[in-house]
């Protein structure tokens, strides 16, 4: 028997989540790599599936925790053998497959990533799949022309996981770092032991505007919010620069307009981080164990418990986790 969080829903009952005790059957038989699961974390989409939003979820009940890091318990797939650290992002696990809010896990073999050199498997789950994002769009801006020497790079919903990851790794690369945030007043000390030098109220740029262009300011952007701030910084990017759509905490609807894409050639990246190749993973873990000072890891995350999670994930939807939230799901 072990503990899991478990969400529930059927016609007759309505949605729950709740921690249990439960048998290893709970996880059925597909996937090849029993794993100890030692930490998660909490992400955006793990808010929506804690509260039964997003759709995420089709069949309950289930585990959900898109994230973790832990031990090789068995194996029948030659890459991993018992005693292997592994770490898992994404692939859907925790939505339409049971995931890390559970002290084991099966899963496909495909889907892990040996623990990158140089990280614990705590780290690891400080970063988890929202850093492991802010690192994807750093490599694709980069990938776009970005270099330091182009001028700032402003980072949107600096304080959540994507923001504080994206903004202490762009500082520690060598680049000059802006933050857009709606928690100016009580986390601007915090934004800047990420790095970021110019802080900007999210009042400033939360609404699209008629004008299709503004003054030139941003060599980059790394967008966790979407709606009409994203289409409004399309019209404040330099000549050629790009932004990085990651997310959509402020909307889905991006009323953009198409004239800085004609006159200043911009570009607007799309990121996904849940089915990106092994190879694109391992790239980008190795990029946050060089630039991802250790220090700045631990002062970004806080460590919660499975019991903690409901309420956890509740917070993330509204916005109010600062950094990241870390779960300690062994000693839970
Ligand atoms: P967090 O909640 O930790 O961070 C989001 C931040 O956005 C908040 O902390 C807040 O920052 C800001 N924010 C929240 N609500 C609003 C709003 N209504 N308008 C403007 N800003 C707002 O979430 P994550 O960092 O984990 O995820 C961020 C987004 O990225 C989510 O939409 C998530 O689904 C998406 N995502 C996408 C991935 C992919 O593969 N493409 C992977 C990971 C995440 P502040 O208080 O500083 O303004």
């Amino acid at each position: 028997m072990f503990k899991a969080l478990i969400v529930s829903k059927s016609d007759d009952t309505p949605f729950a989540a709740s921690v249990q005790e439960i048998d290893h059957d709970f996880l059925g038989e597909k996937g090849e790599v029993l794993v100890k699961v030692a930490y998660s974390c909490v992400n955006y989409k793990d808010g929506l599936v804690l509260s039964g939003k997003g759709g995420l979820v089709r069949d309950y009940p289930r585990i959900p925790g898109i994230d973790f890091s832990g031990i090789v318990e068995a194996s029948s797939d030659e890459r991993y053998k018992p005693g292997d650290a592994v770490v898992l992002t994404g692939w859907r696990v925790g939505e339409a497959w049971h995931g890390g809010y559970g002290q084991y896990a099966r899963v496909s073999a495909d889907w892990l990533v040996p623990l990158p050199e140089g990280l614990s498997l705590k780290d690891a789950m400080a970063v988890g799949t929202a850093g492991l994002t802010a690192v994807f769009a750093i490599q694709a801006l980069e990938a776009h022309g970005l270099a330091p020497e182009n001028g700032p790079v402003l980072v949107t919903g600096a304080s959540g996981g994507v923001g504080s990851v994206a903004a202490r790794m762009l500082s520690k690369s060598g680049y000059e770092v802006a933050a857009v945030t709606g928690r100016r007043d009580s986390l601007a000390d915090y934004l800047t032991s990420l790095g970021v030098t110019e802080i900007i109220d999210r009042a400033e740029v939360a609404e699209a505007i008629a004008r299709p262009m503004e003054s030139a300011k941003w060599a980059g952007c790394i967008d966790s919010v979407g709606g009409e701030m994203l289409a409004r910084i399309l019209g404040q990017l330099k000549y050629g620069a790009s932004a990085a759509a990651i997310g959509n905490a402020g909307g889905v609807a991006v009323p953009a307009n198409i004239i800085p894409f004609l006159l200043r050639g911009v570009n607007l990246l799309g990121i996904d981080s849940v089915m990106r190749p092994y190879d694109e993973r391992m790239a980008a873990w190795a990029r946050i164990a060089k630039d991802m000072p250790k220090e700045a890891l631990e002062e970004m995350t806080e460590t919660i418990l499975l019991d903690d999670l409901p309420e956890a994930g509740q917070k993330i939807l509204k916005g109010q986790i600062k950094g990241r939230l870390i779960v300690d799901v062994e000693n839970s």
